[in-house]
C-alpha cells in the first residue's frame, strides 16, 4: 500500500468507527428510552394491581398479613388526609356535604348543591 492509500485507508476506518459509535450511541439511547417507557408502564400496572387489591380488601377479601399491613397503612393515610381536609375546611370556614362532598358556607342548614340537610 502506498503511503497515500495507507492514510486514506486509516481515515476511512476512523470515520467508519466514529459512525459506528454514533450509531451505537443512538441505538443505546433509543433502547434505554424504550426500557424506561416499559418500566413506567410496569409501575402503572403495579399501581392498578394495588388499587384492585385495595378494593378487594375493602370488600372483605382476605389477604396475607403483609398485604393487610400495607392496606392498613393506606387506611391510616386516608384518615390523616381526611383530618387534614377537615382542618383546611375549618380554616376556610366551609362545611362539606356528607352526600355530594361539595363545600358549603359554614352555618348553612342545607347543601347548596344537592339539598341534603347539614348538621
Ligand atoms: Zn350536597
Amino acid at each position: 500500500m502506498a503511503w497515500f492509500d495507507k492514510i486514506k485507508h486509516t481515515a476511512t476506518k476512523t470515520a467508519k468507527l466514529a459512525k459506528d459509535k454514533s450509531t451505537d450511541l443512538y441505538e443505546i439511547t433509543r433502547m434505554s428510552f424504550s426500557i424506561n417507557e416499559k418500566e413506567n408502564k410496569i409501575d402503572k400496572i403495579f399501581k392498578n394491581i394495588g388499587m384492585l387489591t385495595y378494593r378487594d380488601y375493602e370488600n372483605g377479601v382476605e389477604f396475607s398479613e403483609d398485604i393487610v399491613l400495607l392496606m392498613e397503612d393506606i387506611d391510616q393515610k386516608y384518615e390523616e388526609i381526611d383530618a387534614l381536609k377537615a382542618e383546611i375546611n375549618k380554616l376556610k370556614n366551609v362545611e362539606v356535604c356528607p352526600n355530594c362532598k361539595k363545600t358549603n358556607p359554614n352555618g348553612a342548614n342545607f347543601c347548596l348543591s344537592c339539598g341534603t340537610k347539614l348538621k
